[in-house]
């Protein structure tokens, strides 16, 4: 069998899937990761042979694409903010809503710090740990002054969340610690009271109304960790416990960036405001839904 005709058969089998939303892409990441090549190659080597091992691998693969193993699963791997991350059924895959609050962190690091002060990062539910490590790749020249760090309730989590940190930004000094959102981090500066500060705090962590998971886990997050999705009964349990944990452990002025989910901005604001913060400024994701809240202490 050729690999063009391995491409069409695996079409066919995700074809008769429920998500047939991108099913040639689907085909041909499956065949990149089989024939262990990208698809500038992938696209040259459409008339070569195919073993038996392979065409059969990329069947079985089809096939738990076909029943709603979610791509990125099944290989491996996925791309954020144009870097590849390693990930699995530990985490939550990332999403390109996130780019939003990854490039306004970016925007405030580079535009609105002092580059003379040492700039202390937490990013706390932090999974994949995709956002710690594309806030330490887009830095990098920066580093010496900035200390990144990361926490998460999911030992599992933080595995993915380290190997993606070693291979992505290898040489980048970072900590990385168990714990029930910011309780018992003190990864961060010391102040000369004992108290341990940040400069800027970032989270996406999980938002999700209970009622849109149950009962069962929906389709679309087909093999995701519900821990990283479950908001509790109106999907604002987290932020109720974050944001005044974040709010004692900034800095005076120290931002908080958070993501937000659907129709949930209004109430956001609002457990914001009535912990002190201010200078509240909502973004919009690429589809135009406020997916990002920046808030000052
Ligand atoms: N953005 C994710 C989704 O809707 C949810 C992520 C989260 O709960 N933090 O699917």
């Amino acid at each position: 069998m050729t690999l063009s005709q391995a491409l069409k058969s695996m079409r066919t089998v995700i074809a008769e899937g429920h998500d047939t939303s991108s099913i040639s892409l689907d085909a041909r990441l499956i065949a990149c990761f089989v024939m262990k090549v990208d698809t500038a190659q992938l696209l040259n080597r459409l008339n070569d042979s195919v073993t038996r091992v392979q065409e059969v691998l990329m069947l079985e693969l089809a096939q738990q694409r076909a029943q709603g193993k979610p791509i990125a699963y099944i290989v491996g791997h996925k791309e954020f903010m144009g870097l590849d991350f390693f990930v699995d059924e530990r985490v939550l895959i990332p999403r390109p809503d996130t780019e939003c609050l990854v490039g306004e962190a970016l925007d405030y690091i580079q535009q609105k710090t002092d580059v003379s002060q040492p700039f202390f990062i937490h990013d706390c539910c932090t999974g994949s740990g995709c956002i710690i490590t594309a806030l330490a790749f887009f830095c990098k020249s920066e580093w010496p002054r900035l200390h990144f760090s990361a926490s998460d309730i999911s030992q599992d989590a933080l595995d993915v969340a380290a190997r993606n940190l070693a291979r992505l930004v290898p040489a980048c000094e970072h900590i990385l610690v168990k714990a029930d959102l910011l309780q018992d981090v003190d990864v961060c500066r010391q102040t000369a009271d004992g108290r341990a500060t940040f400069d800027l705090i970032c989270s996406n962590p999980p938002y999700l109304p209970q009622n849109q998971l149950d009962p069962g886990m929906p389709a679309s997050y087909w093999g995701e960790p519900r821990i990283a999705l479950d908001g509790g009964k109106d999907g604002l349990d987290l932020y109720r416990d974050l944001i005044p944990q974040a709010y004692k452990r900034l800095r005076n002025r120290g931002a908080l960036f958070l993501e937000i989910g659907d129709q949930q901005e209004n109430l956001i604001k609002v457990l914001l405001e009535c912990t002190g913060f201010s200078d509240i400024v909502t973004k919009v994701d690429l589809t135009g839904n406020p997916r990002c809240l920046l808030a000052l202490k």
